[in-house]
């Protein structure tokens, strides 16, 4: 599939929200520091706001973010327009077309409900601004059919080629390193597969709860918010096949290849949990089921992963916030050196924050007269240099046309399809204390394959 031609203005709906004052704004200045970005930036909002305005709002949102700098804001702010108007109000559209001015190819970023996708689309539709792209924010959908439903929307108005699904997720650089360090290196090959791979486990753990995010977290819960999208690609990455050329569609390909190869889940699959004192929350519905903790056995049906268990581990008020991939390698054949304490087998960590960086574990001999051996971490750390913020990097690429980082559909469905069977009530929700490593039940999940194995604090 070729790429859209490069955008030659941005709209973002919802530029008074959380999403554009945490993440959109702060990526705009950057971009505009780096060079990248080059064209109008329309902002559409109800606020009742002029230019003036729109402008202090952009100020202060860096300042909160402590990125502000004179210089690009300055040339950021000479590059904004602003429109006013609710979406729901035709009128609107026709004033974001007056704005535009003659701009043909604008990306339309949709920083707004979900609720409310169709009804601007069908408005851009209505005006002709339709020649350019769309970028869709997660969540895609609620389920299978609801991701099939907002699909069937979004391409009634733009082709495939240029819709941008964000999973934000994808556009971190320790996330990027993970897929480089795979492909770019020969040594892991030989052992990524199920003659020497004993177990995964993908952790997101987080010491923080929803911090007013309450109202939308009860109706999401910890499997929609970051399993099905998040952490199924990020499995996707760390056990796809390596791609057959560099071609953006033969990448995806791959992707979508082990999603599809995951095996549906099934209740006894999955432990949901969720910390004592949620439910206590205002914005929290009255004996909520949602979980704020969620952990998963998942089976890749696949010749290279055929009986190796993935595990995947995410809960809020956790005692400590990392992410990390564990990938471990089954103990040699024989036990050489009768080791009374064998120690924990050969491994690979991706540390994917806030901790960064790849950890090869092995086994090596304490100096002295006994053959007693100690664990050994090689560990990469990553570099310091000048990171890109993963909406940084995403909104480059969307202006660029260039959809590599994205979801496509196919991906976004075969997501669905694996978590489907075990949404909301499936299975049910046990209690967990703050600060622990979630419910006892967890525990029983993975007894069989060595228990869990913590991220260790970030240093
Ligand atoms: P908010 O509720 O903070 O913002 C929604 C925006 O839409 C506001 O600017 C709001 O304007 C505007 N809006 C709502 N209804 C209308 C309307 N009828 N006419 C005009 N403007 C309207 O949501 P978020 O910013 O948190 O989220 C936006 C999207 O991004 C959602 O799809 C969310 O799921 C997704 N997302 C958010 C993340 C986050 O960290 N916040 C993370 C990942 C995804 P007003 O202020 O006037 O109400």
């Amino acid at each position: 599939m070729t790429d859209p031609p490069r955008a030659d203005a941005l709209v973002v709906f919802g530029i008074t929200g959380d999403l554009a004052r945490e993440k959109i704004i702060p990526a705009l200045q950057a971009m505009v520091r780096r060079g990248n970005i080059d064209v109008p930036i329309v902002g559409v909002a109800r606020s009742g706001w002029d230019l003036e305005k729109f402008q202090a709002h952009v100020r202060a949102a860096l300042e909160e973010d402590g990125s502000f700098d004179e210089a690009s804001f300055e040339r950021l702010a000479s590059r904004l327009r602003y429109v006013d108007g609710d979406y729901t109000d035709p009128d609107t559209f026709d004033r974001l077309k007056e704005a535009l001015d003659g701009h043909e190819r604008p990306l339309h970023y949709l920083a707004i409900p979900p609720s409310l996708f169709e009804t601007v689309i069908q408005n851009l539709a209505r005006v002709g601004c339709t020649n350019g792209s769309v970028v869709v924010e997660k969540p895609f959908g609620r389920d299978f059919a609801s991701a099939q439903r907002l699909n069937e929307v979004v391409t009634s108005v733009f082709p495939e080629r240029s819709i941008f699904r964000i999973d934000h997720f994808l556009g971190k650089e320790p996330v990027q390193n993970l897929v480089f360090f795979r492909f770019a290196n020969t040594f892991l090959e030989p052992f990524w597969n199920r003659q020497y791979v004993d177990s995964v486990q993908i952790t997101m753990a987080e010491s923080f709860g929803l911090g007013g995010r309450e109202r939308f977290y009860d109706n999401v819960g910890a499997i929609r918010d970051v399993v099905q999208n998040h952490l199924l690609q990020v499995m996707a990455l760390v056990a796809m096949d390596p791609p057959a050329g560099s071609d953006r569609d033969v990448f995806l390909g791959e992707r979508v290849r082990l999603l599809e190869s995951i095996r549906p889940l099934e209740p006894s699959d999955v432990v949901r949990g969720q910390f004592d004192g949620y439910r206590d929350a205002e914005g929290v519905a009255p004996g909520s089921q949602t979980e704020t903790y969620a952990a998963l056995r998942l089976e890749v049906e696949s010749w290279r992963w055929a009986g190796v268990p993935f595990y995947i581990r995410a809960g809020k008020r956790l005692p400590l916030t990392a992410t990390e991939v564990l990938v471990e390698l089954k103990r040699p054949p024989r036990d050489v050196f009768g080791e009374p304490h064998p120690g924990h087998p050969n491994h690979v960590v991706f540390r994917l924050g806030p901790d960064v960086g790849i950890v090869l574990g092995a086994r090596a001999k304490v100096p002295g007269d006994e053959m007693r051996g100690e664990n050994v971490d090689l560990v990469a750390h990553h570099q310091p240099g000048e990171r890109m913020e993963p909406y940084e990097r995403l909104l480059t690429d969307a202006l660029e046309g260039d959809a590599e980082l994205f979801s496509r559909q196919d991906i976004v469905e075969a997501s669905w399809r694996v978590v489907d069977p075990i949404l909301d009530e499936a299975t049910p929700v046990f209690g967990y204390e703050p600060g622990s490593w979630g419910p006892a039940e967890a525990d029983a999940l993975i007894a069989g394959d060595g228990g869990w194995h913590d991220p260790r604090p970030p240093a």
